[in-house]
């Protein structure tokens, strides 16, 4: 399991070895053609790289064309549930916060169908609940059935489940799992996390590896930027990412690196990279691990989202609502997190194909299982 691995780094080290990397060492991970290691992944995220970021940004640009070719695929997040029984700091759903719960029933959930298809062709959907009881794996599985007619592709981003679990929703038509670390700092992950299951480090650090053991397609995993060292904590998602290939072989992975926005009750200064930092990180993903799936979603802005369509980035959300029955009756007080980019599906994909690339809202079909 991850942890072992984790543990043989010292977080202080890595942090140094990051602030001190040389110019050489940037050049010497720029001039390989494959095999990058950790190492230069360290030397690209640095602060040394930053003369570099033309260079870089061609590199990562020339590898994304090679393996992916001129597509960008599109999906759309569905909120099924905003009751949540932990209490991270930076979340609207936060235990603590006096907002209105709410399941969505399954004639809900089909009323959210509904609108979604008026929205756009998704063929892609992500299905995302807070942590409780009440979005147990039972309605999960419910919930993945009812969109089994309207969708070729069903992903979630839910509560950490056990392998057993993960291998029936697999087996049930779910291909993509999300799970994010927030961060790999421990006393800070504990210090964010203070109350609920997600309190544990260990058991989420681990969720990737129960998602690896039960097959699932896809595995994504991020750290959400803002809560420690952003440079560290990519490092540290760059290993787990490098232990997750070597140890799952026969699984896909993707990449995500949400950036925390200022939000209220914040007591603590947030380190989130600029987007010039944040095209620096897509770039050293993309030239480090060349075939793996980089997703952003509308928490950017719609010009930064643009441009990074060329640089690397394979895949984005649009037309999102992040309110569980949001497209149905939005209400925004009941939103995990702001949303930056609030262009239509239509206008998103005209802006893809204005960019040169294809949109794809169909990447994937149930009879490959
Ligand atoms: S981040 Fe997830 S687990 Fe934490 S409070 Fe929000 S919904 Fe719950």
């Amino acid at each position: 399991m991850f942890y072992s691995t984790l543990s043989k780094f010292n977080w202080k080290q890595v942090e140094d070895a990051i602030a001190t990397a040389t110019l050489q060492s940037v050049e010497r991970a720029l001039a390989k053609r494959e095999n990058l290691n950790l190492e230069d992944f360290a030397a690209l995220v640095s602060p040394a790289a930053t003369p570099y970021l033309e260079a870089m940004a061609k590199k990562s640009r020339e590898l994304t064309l090679q393996r992916f070719g001129k597509a960008i695929q599109i999906y759309l997040p569905l909120y099924l549930s905003n009751d949540c029984e932990n209490s991270c700091v930076y979340c609207g759903f936060n235990r603590n916060n006096k907002i209105e719960r709410k399941v969505l029933t399954a004639s809900e959930i089909l009323a959210e169908i509904n609108e979604i298809k008026k929205l756009g062709p998704f063929e892609h959907v992500l299905l995302v609940t807070g942590e409780s009881p009440k979005a147990s794996f039972e309605y999960l599985m419910n919930a993945v059935e009812l969109c089994h007619e309207h969708f070729s592709a069903i992903s979630i981003e839910v509560q950490p489940l056990g392998m057993e679990e993960y291998a029936e929703l697999a087996k049930n038509g779910v291909t993509a799992v999300y799970i994010y670390q927030e961060t790999y700092r421990e006393e800070t992950y504990q210090k964010h996390h203070p109350k609920g299951k997600k309190s544990i480090f260990e058991y989420r650090l681990h969720c990737p590896d129960r998602i690896g053991i039960a097959g699932v397609r896809k595995i994504g995993v991020g750290a959400l930027l803002g809560l420690e060292n952003w440079r560290a904590d990519s490092f540290f998602t760059a290993l787990h990412l490098n232990y997750l290939q070597e140890t799952y072989w026969q699984s896909k992975f993707s990449i995500s690196f949400p950036r925390l926005r200022p939000f209220e009750g914040q007591n603590f200064e947030l380190c989130t990279p600029s987007d010039r930092e944040l095209v620096q990180l897509l770039c050293a993903y993309r030239i480090c691990f060349p075939d793996v799936e980089i997703s952003l979603s509308t928490r950017e802005a719609a010009n930064f989202r643009d441009k990074a369509m060329m640089l690397g980035l394979t895949t984005m959300s649009a037309g999102s609502r992040t309110d569980p029955g949001g497209y149905t009756v939005s209400k925004t007080e009941l939103s995990q997190w702001e949303i930056n980019d609030y262009r239509s599906p239509a206008e998103i994909e005209q802006k893809i194909k204005q960019n040169g690339y294809d949109p794809v809202w169909k990447d994937w079909d149930a009879a490959f299982r």
